[in-house]
């Protein structure tokens, strides 16, 4: 791995939560770290296999310009966003706004917000029991691959399976997804629970009848245990439905929460218990 580093680029802009500062530039300083794996480019002294530090400085300038933000924050996010957005090659992306003229009373060096993304394999697992069951499967991966800052990469076979859980009544049709998403895992449920809902789902008893249930198994290697949010998912072991087609597309991920290899896992029968 490599990092492509730009430090203080200055564009004179506007952006502050107070009026007079979307109306009169003042001077944002962009710092960027951009990491990569350029070995080939090294082997070939080729910019083409690389992060083009140039093009990063007109990618930063065209969000600085182009936009008018509130927040530093703000700003340092969409410039990560659109940095990874250009640059497939990038696995992660830090950038630093700076402002050093920032209308604070106060003696100081400079104010500054710092925007953190990386890449990361995700995989979810996709379930529809009501309506045209297949059509809400392609619906999901369709929309998924919609969404920015996600990027689906496989898509299993879609299995039929029985309801889980002694609630539902019709049988469901399963899939599991490969996703290379830059989205924080909260930022992710969000986008999942967005495409649910446009996907007619209606939240009744869990584990009922839906049209489109979508789950996130792993994000990465991080263990997430908060509220509304528990990944490895908290039973997915225990479900062939999401087990099988794992296994057709990522035999050999080990789960972050019980160095199990995903194709080494033996299921036991469904119960439906409570996580
Ligand atoms: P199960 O999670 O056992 O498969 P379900 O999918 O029927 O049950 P939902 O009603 O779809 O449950 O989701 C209930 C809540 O579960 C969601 O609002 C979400 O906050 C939470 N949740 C916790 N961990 C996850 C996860 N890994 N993926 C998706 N949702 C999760
Ligand atoms: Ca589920
Ligand atoms: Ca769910």
């Amino acid at each position: 791995m490599g990092k492509v580093i730009i430090k203080k680029l200055k564009i004179k802009t506007c952006h502050g939560v107070n009026d007079f500062e979307k109306r009169q530039p003042q001077l944002f300083e962009f710092s960027a770290e951009v990491t990569c794996d350029f070995y080939e480019a090294a082997q070939n002294d080729e910019i083409a296999q690389t992060i083009n530090y140039s093009t990063v400085c007109k990618i930063i300038t065209a969000v600085a310009t182009q936009n008018v933000f509130n927040l530093i924050e703000t700003l340092a996010s969409r410039c990560a966003e659109a940095i990874l957005d250009n640059f497939p090659k990038a696995t992660a992306v830090k950038v630093r706004v700076e402002k050093p003229q920032a209308p604070v009373r106060a003696k100081f060096k400079t104010m500054a917000a710092e925007a953190e993304l990386k890449r990361v394999t995700a995989y979810l697992s996709l379930g529809s029991s009501m309506g045209d069951r297949k059509a809400y499967l392609d619906f999901a991966v369709k929309e998924l691959a919609a969404t920015r800052g996600i990027t689906v990469k496989k898509v299993s076979s879609y299995m039929e399976s029985e309801p889980y859980g002694g609630v539902a009544h019709n049988k469901f049709l399963n899939a599991c997804v490969e996703v290379n998403t830059y989205l924080p895992p909260r930022a992710l449920l969000f986008e999942i629970h967005r495409i649910e809902a446009a996907g007619e789902r209606s939240r009744t008893l869990r584990w009922d009848d839906r049209t489109l249930d979508i789950d996130i198994i792993f994000y990465g290697r991080e263990v997430i245990c908060e509220d509304g949010l528990t990944v490895p998912h908290a039973d997915y072991a225990n479900r062939p439905f999401v087990t099988e087609p794992l296994k057709e597309i990522a035999p050999d991920f080990i789960c972050p929460a019980t160095g199990m290899r995903v194709k080494d896992i033996l299921p036991s029968p469904c119960g439906g218990e409570e996580a």
